[in-house]
């Protein structure tokens, strides 16, 4: 994705005019430029497959349930542009062949599909099919709970509600008991506790 800082700025400085404001009063002048560096960080490497943060694997011969819970993430809603922010619990079963990825490896895989206009729905589905993809699990889980701010600030007005996706594939999705110990483990007590 090629980004066009020149035009995100007169974007932005277009948008402060039509909703009234002057855009050349103090506290503003800068604001196009924040903008643009904004998306900059916030979109930079959007256009990396995720993919290849799991290429790299290991040999471990664990064939049980691997999960990292609680990974934090901010993305931003497609239809309004504004943030929606939670956690992500992503689980695998490795292949027959017992080979694992690295954990921060799933962590990197959700901060990438955040990292561009997004639906909690789709993104949920994108990070199970990229570890399905590359690592040919016998199992994937993964379940995002968010707080999206155009729930919380505008039409329903509902701060605090979270919106709960789950994506599952292969062992999760035919063996009800291989779901429950993932969904268990998701809800599970808190070692460290909040
Ligand atoms: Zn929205």
């Amino acid at each position: 994705m090629s980004l066009d800082r020149a035009r995100i700025e007169a974007a932005v400085a277009e948008l402060l005019a039509a909703i009234g404001e002057e855009p050349g009063r103090e506290g503003l002048q800068g604001t196009p430029a924040r903008v643009a560096s904004m998306y900059e960080e916030l979109f930079g490497d959007a256009d990396e497959s995720p993919d290849r943060f799991l290429t790299v694997t290991f040999a471990a011969e664990h064939d049980e349930m691997v999960m990292v819970r609680d990974i934090p993430f901010a993305s931003l809603c497609e239809h309004h542009v504004i943030p929606f922010l939670g956690k992500a619990h992503v689980a695998y079963i490795p292949s027959e062949d017992g080979r694992i990825t690295g954990l921060s490896k799933l962590a990197r895989v959700v901060d990438a599909y955040a990292r561009r206009l997004q639906v909690q729905e789709r993104m949920t589905s994108q990070i199970a099919d990229s570890i399905e993809r590359v690592l040919h699990p016998r199992g994937v889980l993964v379940v995002l709970e968010a707080e999206h701010l155009c729930m919380s600030m505008r039409g329903i007005r509902k701060p605090g509600s979270l919106t709960v996706t789950s994506a599952v594939r292969g062992l999760f999705r035919r063996d009800p008991r291989t779901r429950a110990e993932g969904m268990a483990f998701v809800h599970g007590s808190r070692y460290f506790p909040a």
